[in-house]
């Protein structure tokens, strides 16, 4: 039977991660009347600046993850590579929200996509790939072309190889370190799109509006709400998201991002992967809605019921990357624009500083 126990106002939820997105949830938990404990190896981390409590340590220190889950009414987490020990050992100790089994099946491209066909929803063709001979298999099977990628620790575009032509494949696994790896068939999307999905205790499910996002480089560059979708698309991603959540009896604010392809009859959605935690592309929940995805991860992991995704106005996300950053006096001069920074050092090419939201009213 799942754990229904929901925390006092003053009660302490644990992040393990200290990065922007623990952060913005340790805002939104002050914001409730709950205080925060970060736990984070690196001592210049963005989120020790708002929070009540920091632990500096390694992720694989049981004294000091002891320590930190007896200071916790619950724990959760703002990145999905916790190592499996580590979730393991907490959820021993108390309550981990969401659980280990979300950590085990996204980290991991094989059993994430074995998960997502056996929950029933559409995804990229796929191969399990550890030897040259898997490889030119599969490759056959996918018409000669694919997206190769590491099972583990890829994100933003790394620990992938794009396989258009056959020169493309020499060498490919090699570049990702012969790493046990998965092809996909190479998918021609037409856009990404992307469904935040929240659940509580008691398993009662609500999801925010689909969102359309631009990557360039790889990262997230724009959000856009309302995306570009007919009903029965939008419907079809909810229902989706809705599913893999339920499947994974999940607590919790998940990110699911997709690719809208055309079908036989009209368009239609595969889910590229999930991120069991607050995601980049629901930033623009914390302008746009009541109830910000931050807020909503912490209803849920404090075991309390869940707020409105409705929304209220029409808005772009745009994330800060790099020296982008210094732009921001121009952001505090746009009345419609909401600016956000993380407080972060060093503007180093390609790291997120910040995000702005620009809303306009409701169409
Ligand atoms: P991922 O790390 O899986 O989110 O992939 C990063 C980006 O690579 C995605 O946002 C897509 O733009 C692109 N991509 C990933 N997988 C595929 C695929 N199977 N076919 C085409 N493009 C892909």
């Amino acid at each position: 039977m799942s754990d229904t126990r929901s925390l006092a106002v003053g009660d302490t939820i644990g992040i393990l991660g200290g990065g922007q997105l623990g952060r913005m949830l340790a805002l939104a938990a002050a914001n409730l009347g709950l205080k925060t404990h970060i736990y984070c190896p690196d001592p210049a981390s963005p989120a020790f600046d708002v929070a009540y409590a920091c632990t500096v340590a390694d992720y694989e220190d049981e004294d000091a993850l002891e320590g930190f889950a007896r200071s916790c009414g619950a724990i959760t987490y703002e990145f999905e590579n916790v190592p499996g020990k580590t979730a393991a050992f907490l959820e021993g100790l108390g309550a981990l929200r969401p659980g280990a089994r979300a950590l085990e099946v996204s980290q991991d491209r094989l059993f994430e996509k074995e998960f997502l066909t056996s929950a029933g929803v559409a995804i990229a063709p796929f191969a399990d790939i550890s030897s040259e001979a898997d490889l030119k298999a599969a490759l056959d099977k996918f018409g000669g072309k694919g997206v190769l990628k590491t099972r583990r620790f890829g994100y933003d575009g790394k620990g992938q190889v794009m396989i258009r032509k056959p020169e493309d494949a020499e060498g490919a696994l090699e570049k990702l370190g012969n790493a046990p790896a998965v092809l996909e068939g190479l998918i021609a999307f037409d856009r990404e799109v992307s469904v935040i999905v929240a659940r509580d205790v008691n398993g009662t499910c609500s999801a925010y509006e689909l969102t359309e996002n631009r990557h360039v480089n790889h990262i997230l560059d724009t959000s856009t709400v309302p995306a570009n979708a007919s009903d029965a698309l939008r419907t079809s991603a909810h229902d989706m998201a809705l599913r893999i959540a339920a499947s994974l009896d999940y607590v919790g604010v998940m990110g699911v991002e997709m690719f809208v392809v055309p079908g036989a009859d009209g368009e239609e959605i595969l889910v590229n992967e999930i991120a069991p935690r607050v995601h980049n592309s629901g930033h623009w929940t914390q302008d746009a809605c009541l109830c910000s995805q931050f807020e909503q991860h912490i209803r849920a992991v404090a075991g309390w019921a869940l707020g409105s995704c409705e929304r209220h106005s029409d808005v772009v996300m745009h994330n800060l990357i790099g020296d982008q950053v210094n732009a921001w006096p121009d952001v505090l001069k746009e009345p419609n624009a909401k600016l956000h920074l993380y407080g972060k050092a060093e503007a180093r090419p390609g790291r997120k500083m910040g995000h702005v939201n620009r809303i306009s009213p409701r169409s």
